[in-house]
């Protein structure tokens, strides 16, 4: 029973490692990213062409159900994904990692929400970990931003105070308050991503009274199948192979 997993997070690396080599799984990266963490098992790189370009490939490849384990924030591949199943029919899970608990952060629904926040709030020191794609709605802001992300943001997008900090998490607590306050951050810009691999800055954003302004989540397309560990998906995976 060929099965698709798109990937691209560490949930779904750790569901290939849980599910390959008994099922015939084969797991599905954007390649957005130079040299990425690759999961166990087939993979295959690169955007399927959209809705079409999607269900042709599921056709092509004979695939049974799939999987979505991308990121929460990945809306279009989410909302492809559940389109093209619905229409095929196919079995489809979604596994979405619990969000992190907002605390006392500032809630937005997009980055430019979050944008918005900064310039009427006023705040001059700005850690901005919405990663490559959320920098453009800061573009124009004279605040000062340290912008960490995995891959380099197009250099036209750049607010004109900045530093690129090129990283990949995990990060921990003393790493991230020593970088808070090294930058004389005010305020700390960052989706609600959740997931333990990154959410040190909060607690250390807490602790040294940094302001958090957190990005709300994208809904996910209505009447899907929802799980949010890696233990309930491959039950999931197990029990559809066994009917
Ligand atoms: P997106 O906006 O939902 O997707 C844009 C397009 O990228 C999709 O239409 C699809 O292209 C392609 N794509 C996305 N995920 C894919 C996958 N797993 N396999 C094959 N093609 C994929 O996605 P995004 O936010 O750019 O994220 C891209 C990848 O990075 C995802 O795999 C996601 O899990 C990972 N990621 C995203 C974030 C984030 O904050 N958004 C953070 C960490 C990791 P076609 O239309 O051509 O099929």
């Amino acid at each position: 029973m060929p099965i698709l997993l798109l990937g691209g997070t560490g949930e779904a690396r750790a569901l290939a490692a849980r599910l390959h080599p008994e099922h015939d799984i084969v797991s599905s990266l954007a390649g957005r990213v130079p040299d990425p963490a690759l999961p166990v098992g087939p993979v295959r790189i690169g955007g399927f062409g959209g809705v079409q370009g999607l269900r042709q490939w599921l056709r092509d490849n004979q695939i049974d159900a799939v999987v979505d384990a991308t990121h929460p924030f990945a809306s279009t591949m989410t909302a492809h994904a559940a389109q093209v199943c619905a229409e095929l029919n196919l079995p489809h899970l979604v596994l979405s990692r619990p969000p992190w608990d907002p605390g006392g952060a500032i809630r937005v629904a997009s980055d430019v929400e979050a944008a918005q926040v900064v310039a009427d709030e006023g705040f001059s020191r700005v850690f901005l970990t919405t990663g490559r794609s959320g920098v453009a709605p800061f573009t124009s802001s004279h605040a000062w931003f340290l912008i960490r992300v995995v891959t380099p943001p197009d250099t036209d997008l750049l607010p004109c105070n900045h530093e690129v900090l090129l990283s990949r998490g995990p990060y921990g607590y003393d790493d991230e308050c020593a970088l808070l306050r090294d930058n004389t951050i005010d305020v700390l810009v960052t989706k609600n991503s959740g997931g333990a691999l990154t959410e040190a800055k909060l607690e250390a954003a807490e602790n040294l009274g940094v302001t958090v302004v957190m990005i709300d989540r994208p809904a996910l397309p209505a009447g899907v199948a929802v799980v949010s560990t890696v233990d309930e998906a491959a039950e999931w995976v197990t029990d559809l192979e066994h009917h």
